[in-house]
């Protein structure tokens, strides 16, 4: 790898090939490294615009098994049933969140105090 093909690797990592500037463009014209690379990334950006709005279904058998395997700290995802539940659902998380955060730094505060006391 070429000293210039590193901000040109890193871009389109980052930014994929629209964020090439005129300079990178000039650079790809004459790296054969280059161009592999930002004709890779075009194929994969038009295999990920193909995928949108297609929504994958796991099978059914599968989510019991994901689900043993990552326990105690994962529970069942339920369907909300309108966009507002979606919305209470949403507010009751980070409610919760933030009533741990807060638990949290009192433990912490009073651990520091028996400490020092
Ligand atoms: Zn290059």
């Amino acid at each position: 790898m070429r000293l210039r093909c590193i901000p040109v690797t890193a871009t389109l990592s980052a930014r994929g090939a629209r964020g090439l500037t005129m300079g990178m463009r000039r650079h790809v014209d004459r790296c054969a490294r280059c161009t592999t690379e930002v004709e890779a990334h075009r194929v994969m950006d038009e295999g990920m615009r193909s995928l949108r709005g297609i929504a994958h279904q796991a099978p059914a058998e599968v989510y019991p098994r994901v689900m043993d395997g990552i326990r105690p700290w994962a529970v069942p995802m339920s369907k909300p049933s309108s966009p507002r539940r979606a919305i209470v659902a949403a507010v009751a998380a980070v409610v919760t969140a933030m009533a741990t955060a807060a638990a949290g730094t009192v433990v912490v505060l009073v651990r520091q105090r028996h400490r020092t006391a």
